[in-house]
């Protein structure tokens, strides 16, 4: 748990968030500058800065998070449809902010990454 993070605040409580679900792993919350209809932030509780980060020990946390995301797209429509969870990691990935997070995009045509 990092003091300082924006991410692990959510995750308590101490910062807003639009909250879609939480449980006692994960939360999951609207993006604050959504590039999506559906843009929506899936976070482990425990803090873990990026995905190079991660250990065997976090192998069941990992598989939850993904049952979460289809859980959560399905809800909004979007298992048929399709949606893409994506994960920026590092500098030269994207990543802003160093808190494991996958992004939950959809709700529109998605162009090619890169
Ligand atoms: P990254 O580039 O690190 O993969 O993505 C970080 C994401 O977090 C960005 O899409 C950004 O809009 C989102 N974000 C940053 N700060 C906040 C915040 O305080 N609240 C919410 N809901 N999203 C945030
Ligand atoms: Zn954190």
């Amino acid at each position: 748990m990092a003091e300082e993070c924006i991410f692990c605040r959510i995750a308590r409580g101490q910062l807003p968030a639009e909250v879609v679900y939480q449980d006692e792993q994960v939360v999951a919350f609207k993006d604050i500058r959504p590039v999506a209809p559906v843009h929506i932030l899936i976070i482990p509780r425990k803090h873990i800065p990026d995905l190079t980060a991660i250990t065997p020990a976090d192998k069941e946390l990992l598989g939850h998070i993904h049952l979460v995301a289809v859980q959560i797209a399905r809800e909004l429509g979007l298992a048929e449809r399709g949606f893409r969870l994506v994960n920026n990691c590092k500098e030269e990935g994207g990543q802003v902010v160093y808190h494991l997070h996958f992004h939950l995009l959809g709700g529109r045509q998605l162009r090619i990454l890169g």
